[in-house]
């Protein structure tokens, strides 16, 4: 194990993970696969090895701080691009089954290739929009935890994402710095979609020092049947 490994686990300890040498070199073979695909299309503007493991992979397992995955069985990441923060969460929870959903078809491919490269059987990656994989019954009002990152605005992404959520399941928005105003903005969605802002959670990422944000919701009842709108109309009309 080097450095960069050593500070990963030591990290992925403090939010109660245990990494086992299988789930390390997993992660390792997804830096090189990212690395690798990132050279033919545009999969991320970070690659210098040791912030993609704590702004990519660290980061996308700071959700195991907030939820019990151990008492979670299903994950649905929407707009996952890469695989954020689902293939982390997949490498470091075996038991979930987890489904992305992502709008770009070469996003899927390169997602297809990492997780049989890793062996992560659980996992299906899904071509297409929120608005209309939402409307599939095996899909809607389903999954026990939904998450998205760096995908839109609250406001938007309340409609893309909480139709995928059971009722009584929960809904975590992964987000930057400055949140007051979406925040704000999202309450009407927020009671519209029958859910319920439980708490906003600031987290640091322990070297880079930047903050983040972990938007908590709970969904309370099931989806009204007019939402999500038509693909597109979300993120041009948000419900504000
Ligand atoms: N979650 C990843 C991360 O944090 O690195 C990717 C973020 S990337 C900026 C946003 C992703 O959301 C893109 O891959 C895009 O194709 C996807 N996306 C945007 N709108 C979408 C929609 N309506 N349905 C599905 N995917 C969508």
């Amino acid at each position: 194990m080097d450095a960069i490994q050593q500070q990963f686990v030591e990290q992925a300890r403090t939010l109660g993970i245990e990494l086992s040498e299988r789930q390390l070199e997993q992660f390792e073979m997804y830096y090189k696969l990212l690395v690798e695909w990132n050279e033919k299309m545009n999969l991320t503007g970070i690659t210098e090895r040791s912030a993609v493991y704590e702004k990519h992979f660290y980061d996308s397992l700071t959700i195991a701080g907030v939820v019990k995955f151990a008492e979670l069985n299903s994950l649905a990441d929407i707009g996952s691009g890469a695989g954020f923060p689902s293939v982390p969460i997949a490498i470091a929870f075996p038991h979930m089954r987890i489904t992305i959903v992502d709008a770009l078809a070469k996003r899927i491919k390169f997602l297809n290739e990492v997780t049989s490269e890793l062996g992560l059987s659980t996992v299906v990656s899904l071509h297409g929009r929120a608005e209309e994989v939402a409307r599939m019954k095996e899909h809607r009002d389903q999954y026990d935890l939904v998450t998205a990152r760096a995908v839109a605005r609250l406001a938007v992404l309340n409609e893309f994402c909480l139709p995928f959520v059971r009722t009584g399941g929960m809904f975590i928005a992964m987000k930057g710095t400055d949140l007051s105003a979406e925040l704000d903005e999202a309450k009407f969605s927020f009671t519209k979609l029958g859910a319920k802002l439980v708490e906003v959670k600031k987290l640091t990422l322990p070297t880079e020092g930047a903050d983040r944000h972990l938007v908590i919701c709970i969904k309370q009842q099931a989806t009204p049947n007019e939402y999500p709108r038509k693909a597109g109309i979300p993120l041009k009309t948000p419900l504000v």
